[in-house]
């Protein structure tokens, strides 16, 4: 609990921060993309043409990373709402299937009937997003992603600090590099990537563990260098009294790994 209240008032300040040096640099970038629209206009030759496609690529870089600082640091007040799960994922599936670009094969087993949720569903499907697109990063070669839905029964602290109770659990599971047991413990940490500079910006992980922590849930990690990496999102099932429908879940092993 200590780590998670140290953990919020740091992102608290590193949003502030970030917030305000993303709005000014927001305006850099504007100042850049309309001199690029004016060069265009004036004609560009054969010569420079490469160079102004260069400097073009790189303001569109750099507009995507202020917008995710800007969404990461405006903490945005959220639409929690009775969802179900799989009926979000599906309706999402499609844009998750033009996300995946690379040489890896996207599964989802949506298996069974899963109780509601409370939660922002644009926030879960940009949640979502950011696993896979993770996943996909860490399987340069190719290689699966499976996403998985299912009811869980957790006891105390199996995760984390969640109190006993049923969860639906979604799982993204992939087979790439993998994370040594140091970048496990500061994934979600704000600002921290093991990515080059201009690809990751490290707030992924952290703004989904930040998301999933308001929905009172919890997230984990279970992955090892060379094995692939299995995340999991845990989220408090809803109605109780449908609880006989529930498939009792048969592998333990995943929710017992901390
Ligand atoms: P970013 O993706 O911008 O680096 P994240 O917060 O999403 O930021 O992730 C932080 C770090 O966690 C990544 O740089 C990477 O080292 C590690 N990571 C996250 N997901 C995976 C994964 N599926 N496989 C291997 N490493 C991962």
């Amino acid at each position: 609990a200590q780590n998670a209240l140290f953990q919020s008032q740091k992102l608290e300040a590193i949003g502030k921060l970030t917030g305000g040096v993303a709005h000014d640099f927001n305006n850099l970038l504007s100042v850049i993309t309309n001199g690029m629209a004016l060069l265009r206009m004036n004609g560009v030759d054969q010569q420079n043409l490469s160079i102004v496609e260069s400097i073009e690529r790189a303001v569109t870089r750099g507009a995507t990373l202020t917008r995710e600082l800007l969404t990461f640091a405006r903490q945005q007040p959220l639409k929690q709402e009775r969802n179900n799960i799989n009926a979000i994922i599906r309706s999402f599936e499609a844009v998750l299937r033009r996300a995946n670009t690379g040489a890896v094969s996207l599964n989802l087993d949506l298996g069974g009937h899963l109780p509601d949720v409370m939660i922002d569903a644009a926030q879960f499907e940009a949640a979502l997003l950011n696993l896979i697109v993770n996943a996909q990063d860490a399987t340069p070669d190719g290689g699966t992603i499976d996403v998985r839905t299912r009811v869980v029964a957790l006891d105390v602290n199996d995760v984390g600090t969640l109190p006993a109770g049923r969860y639906v659990a979604i799982t993204v599971s992939d087979t790439g590099v993998g994370m040594s047991p140091d970048v496990v413990s500061r994934a979600t940490e704000p600002f921290f990537t093991t990515k080059e500079i201009g690809k990751g910006t490290g707030l992924g992980l952290s703004q989904v563990y930040g998301f999933i922590q308001q929905s009172r849930g919890d997230i984990n990690i279970d992955s090892a260098l060379g094995k692939g990496a299995r995340i999991s999102i845990y989220l408090p099932a809803l109605d109780d009294a449908i609880a006989a429908v529930v498939n009792k879940d048969k592998d333990r092993e995943s929710v017992l790994v901390v």
